[in-house]
């Protein structure tokens, strides 16, 4: 017998307040890397929340998770039975499992309408954003060795998906299913969702305990960017009487409003850190070295993205400038240097430290 390479999956129960049975399934759709699927089972509907990975440990990890159903808690589940399934966001590890789902079941597939295409044209999608990737490492000021790197990992993507169809387009305020209401969250993702089921939310990479998700500007995707995520915690932070959040990574847990607090002053005590570290003019790869030091692999994009979506928020309003405009001007696609802006605008955005 061959030794398994993956972790046993984890489940767990859930019941909203009106009594709908809500489990999350915990299973390592990547090295190292455990998303939760949720399966809502209502009085009439069984549905599922994000499909995990394309790799094909998620399915055996989701088969097990439907075996320790019926162990565990006596709900027998069989795949076929899933009538609905609705992806959060148009990440990998949230739906790159669908044709699993679409060959072995009648499910629906739903997507938010900003991320039909990353589900549904896939390849065109990939070439063209890895056009915008690459102008955006090449004025980062990253090296070409690394653009090139960092430029084949990202193609590498290219080998795991293919386009599948979907059924239903969401968009924001979309009741679903049952009643399931729809809450459109861009920024980390362009069609983003939160799911709202009854005093439940589920956010998929939204909202996480622990750790912040990914940003990236909306220079490179547009619905990405800071700005877009902010706005998208303020709007959810409004919601009434959610009393449990359930993460597409981690733990569920209660207090939605204390855990977006959390991240709106991480964020800010970020965007400090980039104005401090432009106090002398900084390029993002610059930027990034001082904020997460060296890193490796396909972490190094994540880094730049990451520092660029903070620059970009910062330029936007004026609170960094770019230092070498006669350069850009006469250079096709030359490496941008930023740098702090006055401390007048920097005091009115109340970013001065
Ligand atoms: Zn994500
Ligand atoms: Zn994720």
């Amino acid at each position: 017998m061959t030794e398994r390479s993956y972790k046993k999956p984890e489940i767990f129960e859930l019941k909203t307040a009106g009594g709908i049975t809500v489990y999350r399934l915990a299973i390592e759709t990547f090295t190292n890397h455990v998303n939760n699927l949720y399966l809502i089972l209502d009085h009439k509907h069984v549905t599922l929340v994000d499909v995990g990975s394309p790799l094909p440990q998620t399915t055996e990890g989701f088969l097990e998770a439907l075996d320790l159903l019926r162990e565990k808690f006596g709900r027998k589940v069989k795949p076929h039975e899933i009538q609905h399934v609705v992806i959060t966001h148009g990440h990998l590890d949230h739906y790159g499992n669908i044709a699993y789902f679409r060959e072995n079941t009648k499910a629906k597939i739903y997507v938010h309408e900003y991320d039909t295409k990353v589900l549904s044209s896939f390849e065109e999608r990939l070439i063209l954003t890895s056009k915008d990737i690459q102008i955006f490492l090449e004025r980062s000021g990253a090296n070409a060795e690394t653009v090139e790197e960092l430029m084949t990992l990202y193609g590498h993507y290219k080998a795991l998906y293919s386009s599948n169809p979907i059924d239903t387009v969401m968009k924001d305020h979309d009741e679903i299913i049952n009643g399931y209401e729809v809450i459109h969250t861009p920024g980390h993702c362009p069609g983003e969702i939160c799911l709202r089921v009854d005093n439940f939310l589920i956010t998929g990479d939204h909202i996480l305990p622990g750790i912040t998700p990914h940003q990236s500007p909306a220079s490179i995707v547009l619905f990405c960017g800071l700005d877009n995520y902010l706005n998208s915690l303020m709007r959810v932070r409004k919601e009434k009487g959610i009393d449990r959040v359930l993460p597409g990574h981690g733990n569920d847990f209660e207090g939605l409003q204390k855990r977006i607090d959390e991240i709106v002053d991480f964020h800010y005590g970020r965007l400090l850190k980039v104005l401090e570290i432009c106090r002398e003019s900084k390029t993002i790869a610059e930027i990034s070295k001082a904020l997460f030091g060296t890193l490796q692999g396909y972490n190094r994009l994540l880094g730049l993205q990451e520092a660029g979506a903070h620059v970009e928020y910062l330029w936007e309003r004026g609170a960094l400038r770019v230092k070498n405009v006669e350069e850009i001007a006469d250079h096709p696609n030359p490496v941008y240097r930023y740098v702090r802006g006055s401390e007048a605008i920097l005091k009115q955005l109340n970013l001065s430290a």
